[in-house]
């Protein structure tokens, strides 16, 4: 019998897995005529704006253009300063650049390594305009406690609710706690589509309005220009198969959070480990592991012998937080995220691998630190 193997994610069983269902579908979009800004695009607006609980959404091209859509129909101007986590993607740094902001990274908090509330107030300047916390790992940040220093500062919030499509806080979806939040479809998001497409969820009937003209050349949805814009739109066969995932979609979230119980389970005894929150954690959140991100002392050693078992397991972000980046300019100190990427990795965490998978994943893991 072939050794097992659990590669970190295997992208061709995004097509495999679907294959008669994705050629259906394209073959029914297609044959409509329809590519762009049709039927099915509306149609997956208000399935996802339903979803998550807002007015309002616009397909976009990738998470990242919507983010920097966002930014420039809420109108943020150049100088203004807007904190982020140092432990997200560079798109949501680049994002508030592009659209004439500076974004200033701060440091994370030790328990669940999303942004720190404290690092947040001590960030704020006189050009502050807003806060965009990073919905990281499938997991909403304190937004309590975010609400409570925007509203005495006077600040916006925006959410970079890229990784976390279904995840709660309180009971209240990620992407619906501000002016507006983009959710990426890339594929190997936890919905993920066959390319490039993102969306943008919104409340407000003017930014919605202004976010839908930017998106397609300044055109308002009578098709009339109304400003300058762009074009990212979301395309109707990435549309279609959205819609199609999003149906089964919270069978999707149940079973991430059956791997990652096993993942705690298996592995809570090892004093080497520093794991996320369990899935059966009492507590505000309802996460949807997007990853299952951990500390591990001897980090490389740990991934170099996973690697020697065919085990797949990536550093996020390449191993760089945002304020490591010297030659873009940031400075600032974040000595817990410096800690945290010393040790972080992302064990295998989606839909394709099976329990046993899993538990090879462990045993490995365990006889790392046995040994
Ligand atoms: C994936 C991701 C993005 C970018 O999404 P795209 O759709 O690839 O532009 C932004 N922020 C975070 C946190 C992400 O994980």
């Amino acid at each position: 019998m072939a050794n097992r193997q659990v590669p970190f994610f295997e992208y061709p069983r995004l097509w495999s897995d679907d294959r008669e269902d994705f050629l259906r579908i394209i073959d029914e979009v297609s044959s409509t005529g329809g590519f762009i800004l049709q039927k099915a695009v509306s149609d997956f607006e208000s399935e996802l704006a339903n979803y998550a609980g807002v007015n309002y959404s616009v397909g976009v091209g990738n998470a990242t253009d919507g983010m920097e859509i966002f930014l420039e129909a809420i109108g943020i101007k150049p100088g203004d300063e807007i904190i982020i986590s140092s432990h997200t993607m560079l798109a949501t740094a680049s994002a508030i650049k592009v659209a004439g902001g500076i974004p200033i990274p701060v440091d994370i908090k030790s328990d669940d390594n999303l942004i720190s509330i404290s690092a947040i107030e001590e960030a704020i300047t006189e050009n502050t305009v807003g806060i965009m916390p990073t919905q990281l790992n499938g997991r909403v940040c304190d937004m309590d406690s975010i609400e409570a220093i925007a509203q005495k500062n006077g600040l916006f919030i925006v959410e970079d609710a890229a990784q976390a499509l279904g995840s709660k806080y309180k009971g209240q979806h990620a992407g619906t706690f501000g002016l507006a939040s983009d959710i990426s479809f890339f594929p190997a998001k936890v919905l993920g589509c066959l390319g490039d497409a993102g969306g943008v969820l919104v409340n407000d009937k003017d930014l919605y309005h202004q976010i839908y003209q930017i998106h397609d050349h300044g055109r308002d949805v009578d098709g009339e220009v109304k400003r300058w814009g762009r074009n990212s739109r979301l395309d109707n066969i990435q549309a279609a198969i959205l819609s199609f995932k999003l149906k089964t979609y919270d069978k999707v979230i149940t079973r991430r959070r059956e791997v990652a119980q096993i993942y705690q389970d298996r592995l809570e005894h090892l004093n080497e480990l520093t794991l996320p929150a369990a899935p059966s954690a009492e507590g505000d959140n309802f996460d949807t592991y997007q990853n299952y991100e951990l500390q591990a002392d001897n980090r490389n050693n740990l991934q170099a012998f996973l690697r020697e078992n065919d085990i797949g397991t990536l550093i996020q972000w390449g191993g760089t937080a945002i304020h490591q980046f010297v030659d873009l300019g940031f400075n600032q100190k974040c000595p817990n995220t410096d800690k945290f990427f010393e040790r972080c990795i992302m064990l295998p965490m989606n839909v394709f691998i099976s329990d046993d998978d899993v538990h090879f994943v462990c045993d490995k893991v365990e006889e790392f630190y046995r040994n």
